[in-house]
């Protein structure tokens, strides 16, 4: 079968370890024949973001909080000196203070508030403007950007409090960007995954009552990572030209369901 992402340069942020979507992401990238390269926060993740991107074959594994400007600037700098033409970003991001995610949300502090928007949300638009300039030229296919969001964004979900209205902003967010970058024929979408267990998904109180969707979903399944990575392979590709500014649920469907009767 010929591979969907020959010839493309894929920066994925956000691996943590084997259990984060962006390593799915990464795994399913390199499949598909990109090559990939790696961020990851600081000292804490190195080694293990070093050993995965090694499992990857990950051609480059660079530094980078997304809420330090300079570290954005120094990504660039790297990326440009190495003259790294990009076709693809994912941004598999958040973060919330964890008391923010055990209280009723009217509780939310101001400065929670807006660490979850700055880290969730208003990282896309910074990491957004700062990779742009090294995408693909339009008549050279541009580029596809991606962000993970949830449906904690339009519907209330117990727990998901602050992070439920930072996914709001992200999504809003990807809006906007679609609009300014398309002329560049940048692509700008996120994906809104079911829940899956990974290390955030931990910092959500009653986090396996969430998993209980699987009783309900369409599917009657929960979210396999790699249905999310294969979403994200298609959002990569050329496949995807025409799609942006989208929201794609990959929850084995549970966005449809209102009311379940008993039985
Ligand atoms: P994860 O493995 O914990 O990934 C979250 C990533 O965000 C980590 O790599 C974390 O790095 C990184 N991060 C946080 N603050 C950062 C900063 N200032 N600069 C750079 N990186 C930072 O969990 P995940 O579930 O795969 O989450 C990935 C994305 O999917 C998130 O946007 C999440 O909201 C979304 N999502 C998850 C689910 C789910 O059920 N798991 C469902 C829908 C959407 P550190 O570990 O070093 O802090």
């Amino acid at each position: 079968m010929p591979q969907l992402l020959s010839g493309k340069t894929a920066l994925v942020l956000g691996v943590a370890n084997r259990w984060s979507i962006a390593f799915a992401i990464s795994q399913a990238f390199v499949r598909e024949g990109a090559k990939v390269i790696l961020t990851y926060q600081g000292e804490r993740q190195k080694l293990t973001v070093e050993d995965l991107g090694q499992e990857l074959g990950a051609s480059d594994i660079i530094s980078c909080d997304v809420t330090q400007d300079s570290d954005l600037d120094k990504l660039v700098g790297s990326l440009k000196d190495k003259q790294i033409t990009l076709n693809t970003v994912v941004h598999s991001i958040a973060f919330a203070n964890r008391e923010d995610l055990m209280r009723p949300f009217v509780e939310t502090s101001r400065s929670g508030f807006a660490l979850a928007q700055e880290v969730s949300a208003y990282s896309l638009v910074a990491v957004a403007r700062a990779t742009a300039p090294l995408m693909a030229p339009k008549d050279e296919g541009g580029g596809s950007i991606m962000t993970l969001t949830y449906l904690g964004s339009v519907r209330v979900v117990q727990n998901y409090n602050v992070m439920g209205v930072a996914k709001a902003s992200l999504e809003a967010a990807v809006r906007y960007l679609a609009n300014d970058l398309g002329p560049s024929n940048i692509r700008v979408n996120a994906i809104s995954a079911g829940p899956i267990k990974t290390a955030s998904a931990r910092g959500i109180k009653g986090f396996s009552k969430m998993l209980e969707v699987a009783n309900i979903a369409p599917l009657r399944r929960n979210t396999d990572p790699a249905e999310v990575a294969d979403t994200a392979v298609f959002l990569a590709s050329d496949l995807g030209r025409g799609v942006t500014g989208n929201i794609l649920y990959v929850d084995a469907g549970f966005q449809v369901i209102g009311l379940v009767a008993a039985d």
